[in-house]
């Protein structure tokens, strides 16, 4: 029962990430209060409106319990009453519904060619979404951070001068991201340790509220985990399509990070032995032959097999590409999908290779975790009507479950903001999981 578990916010307070204590101390009256707190608001959150007495009936708190712990939440404006009642045999309830207006979430997705940032508050609604095109590859760090920094800190003045609070910013970068919010390797951006989280909150004059930095992949399984069409699927993956691919895993209903949070690197799974150079300096990874932005240099007359991997994740190999390459592939993509439905056959077999070997990445995945559901994002979206045939058969065929242990390709619906949708998302489900904002004053 959720009444009788302590509850912890794992390392450096990263939110959402929680681990539950089933020891033999018992928990004190705290942590089961704001777990309690938590489950009500979760209820509420996700069958609003209710009564109190639906709140009693569904979590087996009692009534007393109930009136109390929705009084504290009104108070602390993440409830609000809606005035509205519903009669029933007679006697009025009233309805209560999660309150949108006090508080904010800020997600941003830092990617190769683009920045994005998102706010939502904690009902649910989008209160602002930007995208800007961004030098990711080729800009030294300093100058990146401070672009990132620049848009972060719109962000926060437009939700304040809305007169919210900010809960969070949580931002996803495309590289391996550790504890500390540094970015220990990211090859698409020619980035190597570093220390983004520390830049920002200096950035923005140490805020008062939670700077977080993840991987990307990440961020949008969690975008998908609660705002998705397959929001709550307890084993959901989202492959995120870039020019790197990543892979976000909630197993379980929880993100699988791994030990040092390195988890997920599937675009670095060998899917094609003496294939192309990575960024990473590997050859054959599936984003080197799977990736868009090998598909996009492959049939684009990128036929040079050395314009392959040239974003190499030491800086000095970066001097021989061609960083506008890497820069806006949102047009090529649409070129690639205007040829493909002109039945261009260069492309089509361009599409269902990249397919097979998402297939063969994705069997992986599905001998390994057992997703219920793996969606394509990022660019993969507009190309998934190509991709999917092939990567459909070859995952049934690689896998070894009957019928791929029950694991459905999807396309996102998220679009490009899935990434930063999930920054402001993470957020939020750290509040779920009871780490509730003190009484805005
Ligand atoms: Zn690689």
């Amino acid at each position: 029962m959720w009444g009788m578990m302590g509850i912890t916010i794992n390392q450096n307070g990263n939110p959402g990430l929680i681990t539950t204590h089933m020891g033999h101390q018992p928990a004190d009256f705290t942590d089961v209060r704001a777990t309690n707190l938590a489950v009500v608001l979760r209820f509420v959150r996700t069958n609003a409106p209710c009564s109190r007495a639906d709140i009693a009936a569904s979590t087996g708190l009692n009534k007393a319990t109930v009136s109390s712990l929705v009084a504290e939440l009104i108070d602390r404006r993440l409830l609000r009453e809606t005035g509205l009642t519903e009669h029933r045999i007679g006697r009025p309830a009233t309805m209560i519904v999660v309150d949108g207006a006090p508080y904010a979430a800020i997600g941003l997705e830092v990617n190769t060619d683009h920045l994005t940032v998102v706010a939502m508050d904690l009902a649910g609604d989008r209160l602002l979404s930007w995208r800007r095109a961004f030098t990711g590859l080729g800009a030294p760090p300093p100058k990146a951070i401070a672009a990132i920094t620049a848009l972060a800190r719109r962000a926060v003045a437009r939700v304040h001068g809305e007169g919210r609070h900010v809960l969070g910013l949580a931002i996803g970068v495309a590289g391996l991201v550790d504890a500390d919010g540094v970015v220990r390797l990211a090859p698409n951006l020619g980035w190597r340790d570093v220390t983004l989280r520390e830049a920002v909150v200096a950035a923005l004059d140490e805020p008062g509220f939670s700077v977080v930095v993840e991987n990307d992949a990440n961020l949008a399984a969690r975008a998908e985990h609660r705002y998705g069409p397959y929001a709550g699927v307890a084993n959901l993956v989202h492959l995120n399509g870039h020019v790197g691919v990543g892979a976000g895993i909630v197993s379980d209903g929880r993100l699988l990070r791994g030990g040092l949070g390195f988890g997920g690197e599937i675009g670095h799974i060998q899917v094609e032995p003496g294939g192309p150079v990575c960024a990473c300096g590997r050859r054959g990874c599936l984003e080197a032959v799977a990736g868009v932005g090998a598909l996009v240099r492959r049939l684009t007359g990128g036929t040079d097999p050395s314009a392959n991997g040239g974003a190499g994740a030491a800086g000095a190999d970066t001097t021989g590409a061609d960083p506008a390459a890497a820069l806006d592939l949102e047009p090529e993509v649409e070129d690639l999908v205007r040829r493909a439905q002109a039945g261009d056959a260069a492309v089509l077999a361009a599409m269902n290779d990249a397919g097979r070997h998402l297939g063969h990445a994705v069997s992986v995945l599905s001998n390994l975790v057992n997703p219920e559901v793996v969606i394509l994002g990022g660019y993969y979206v507009p190309l998934a009507p190509w991709l999917l045939p092939a990567a459909e058969a070859e995952l049934r065929t690689r896998a070894v479950a009957p019928d791929a242990g029950g694991c459905r390709l999807a396309v996102s619906t998220l679009g490009h903001n899935a990434t930063a949708t999930g920054g402001a998302a993470s957020v939020l489900d750290s509040v779920d999981a009871g780490q509730l904002p003190l009484r805005p004053s």
